[in-house]
């Protein structure tokens, strides 16, 4: 059974839940559109050129890490006049672009560490399943 994801959006759906060794959790998201809007010049697409994988932490379920498994698109733009020729799936409002993390992700951690300091806020968020180094959780900062 296929899941919607990201709250309102249907544009993707959760398909498979995978649990790693260790209990850690994978949510395997496959998108459902059929054509996506290139971000130059607006244009839909329908011409797929690539798929690659993200893999994101995302917020814990019940104390297990959560890691998202993305199969992102590239896309070809047809438009003689955009600037841009091939371009990424964009996963606004769940991801940002390039993000090693959900947006929801970031912001509890960058919540920890505004809370707790940062040794403190890498500990609360080790407790919490969503691990992170005290530098990277500086980062966010
Ligand atoms: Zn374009």
């Amino acid at each position: 059974m296929a899941v919607p994801f990201g709250g309102e959006s249907d544009e993707w759906c959760i398909v498979l839940i995978v649990v790693e060794r260790g209990g850690s959790l994978v949510l395997v998201v496959e998108p459902t559109r059929q054509a996506v809007p290139c971000p130059k010049c607006g244009e839909l697409s329908r011409r797929q050129h690539s798929s690659y994988d993200l893999r994101p932490l995302d917020l814990a379920w019940r104390g297990h890490t959560v890691r998202l498994r993305v199969h992102s698109r590239r896309w070809f733009c047809d438009v003689p006049s955009c600037p841009g020729k091939i371009f990424a799936e964009r996963f606004d409002g769940m991801l940002a672009r390039y993000a090693r993390r959900t947006n929801g992700t970031t912001e509890l951690l960058t919540a920890f560490a505004l809370q707790a300091g940062g040794e403190g806020g890498a500990r609360l968020a080790r407790k919490a399943g969503v691990p992170i180094s005290l530098d990277t959780l500086l980062r966010l900062l």
